[in-house]
């Protein structure tokens, strides 16, 4: 069962999460391979797509916020897209799109940063828009300080959360084909920072002590090997870092409050879809097969309109009155 386990430094403005990903990362892997005529990820795209995930799941489960997470890698290079959405109540999914041939053991800009166009986009939408209200989007290169490629993709995230949301942030992620784990630290704004009195010596003294109390224990989360957080239990890993720290737990969320897969794909969603195309084009696509067939790359599920479901649909969407009423 997956889980997630936050806590926070006692009397430092440091706060933490570790989340384990096994049942649902393990289902998001088995519906690919079952997908015939997309196949098994190739072992470094897996491994990009569960660290996305894990980093994904710490992000929506470190903010608080009313909507979907989307965390995507538009790359140009055999990855053309991976994405991974996370609903507030944890429930998430993941895909990717291949375009040739990933290499045996391709690094991260051999797969999606090839001639340096790759992007991270973070998309956070929530779930009751006011009209005309767009969904906040923030993009990073996969280039660093120096213009250097970024080839960790916890790199990638370190550098989107001190640009877009200046925040220190450290993180250590971590995936094969049985979990995708992840370990998030942030340093919390001191209070009064972000006022006027946030200029003052005293708050920036204040600031300073602690940013060494972050930088010690970033480096403890950092001295994490790869393989101790995929094969440790929460508790050791914890333990084995911050055995000289105070931690204060919270109750693990798992099971029904944790993460787990779930995919928002609908047969409504898809009429939708086909009404967006317009009952001619419609019409044409079933000239030449016997039905309009939509399959979700998130989850496999395959939804069919014969001639007589689409008739149906568009008979259904004639009496709309036309809306002319929509604000500029
Ligand atoms: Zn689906």
């Amino acid at each position: 069962m997956s889980e997630i386990h936050k806590f926070l430094f006692d009397g430092l403005p440091v706060r933490g999460v570790l989340v384990r990903l096994t049942d649902d990362w393990r289902e998001v892997l088995r519906r690919r391979s079952a997908n015939t005529s997309q196949g098994a990820y190739p072992v470094p795209l897996q491994n990009l797509l569960g660290e996305m995930a894990a980093a994904a799941l710490l992000m929506q489960s470190s903010i608080k916020f009313d909507g979907s997470l989307v965390l995507q890698v538009l790359g140009d290079g055999p990855v053309r897209l991976a994405v991974v959405e996370v609903q507030p109540d944890l429930g998430w999914r993941a895909t990717a799109t291949l375009h040739g041939l990933v290499p045996e053991r391709a690094t991260l800009s051999e797969m999606i940063n090839v001639k340096g166009g790759g992007r991270c986009a973070i998309t956070l939408d929530p779930k009751t828009r006011l009209p005309g209200q767009q969904p906040y989007q923030g993009v990073v290169p996969l280039q660093g300080e120096q213009d250097e490629e970024l080839e960790k993709f916890s790199d990638v995230i370190q550098h989107y959360m001190l640009h877009s949301e200046q925040l220190d942030t450290t993180l250590v992620l971590a995936a094969d084909d049985q979990q995708a784990c992840g370990l998030l630290l942030q340093r919390l704004p001191v209070q009064g920072q972000d006022n006027l009195s946030g200029s003052s010596t005293h708050a920036i003294e204040d600031q300073m002590g602690h940013n060494e109390a972050y930088q010690r224990i970033a480096m403890l989360a950092e001295s994490l090997k790869r393989e101790e957080l995929l094969t440790l239990d929460a508790n050791t890993v914890l333990h084995r870092l911050f055995w000289q720290e105070k931690l204060l737990r919270f109750e693990p969320l798992q099971g029904d409050t944790g993460a787990h897969f779930s995919c928002t794909c609908s047969r409504q969603r898809v009429a939708k879809m086909i009404l967006g195309l317009g009952a001619e084009e419609a019409q044409s696509v079933l000239r030449e097969r016997p039905d309009i067939e939509v399959a979700c790359d998130f989850c496999g599920a395959q939804y069919r309109f014969d001639a007589v479901d689409v008739a149906e649909l568009f008979r259904q969407d004639l009496p709309m009155p036309p809306h002319n009423g929509t604000l500029q």
